[in-house]
């Protein structure tokens, strides 16, 4: 755990979090800010900065979070319309937390390209 990192805080219960999903390995929960009917943030429990700094020790664990994202969406509600997932990444990305997370995003038609 990162003294620093909010996302870390929130795995580590140092900060009350409603989950709609966890497991060892990771957790969900609503995004404080939504920008959308449904915005879930998947986070790993284990503090990654962002995608960038992803290792092959690391991909068990990636391939575990991109099986659970559906799940998490179809438990939202999202499976019938669909819904977007976004990992912003560094600056250009539009990443202002430095704990990889992954949006999903639903609930409305999303535009393209993105803003
Ligand atoms: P980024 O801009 O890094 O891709 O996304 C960070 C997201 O984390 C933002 O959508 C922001 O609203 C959300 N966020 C930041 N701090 C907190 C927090 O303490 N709790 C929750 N639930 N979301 C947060
Ligand atoms: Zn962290």
């Amino acid at each position: 755990m990162q003294q620093e990192c909010i996302f870390c805080k929130i795995a580590a219960k140092a900060i009350p979090v409603n989950a709609v999903y966890e497991d060892e390995q990771l957790i969900a929960f609503a995004d404080i800010n939504p920008v959308a009917p449904v915005h879930i943030l998947v986070i790993p429990k284990k503090h990654i900065a962002n995608i960038l700094e992803t290792t092959p020790d690391d991909a068990a664990l990636l391939g575990h979070i991109m099986i659970t994202i559906p799940q998490i969406a179809a438990s939202a509600g999202l499976a019938e319309d669909g819904f977007r997932l976004v990992v912003n990444t560094k600056d250009n990305g539009g990443q202002t937390v430095y704990h990889l997370h992954y949006h999903i995003l639903g609930g409305r038609f999303m535009t393209w390209p993105p803003g």
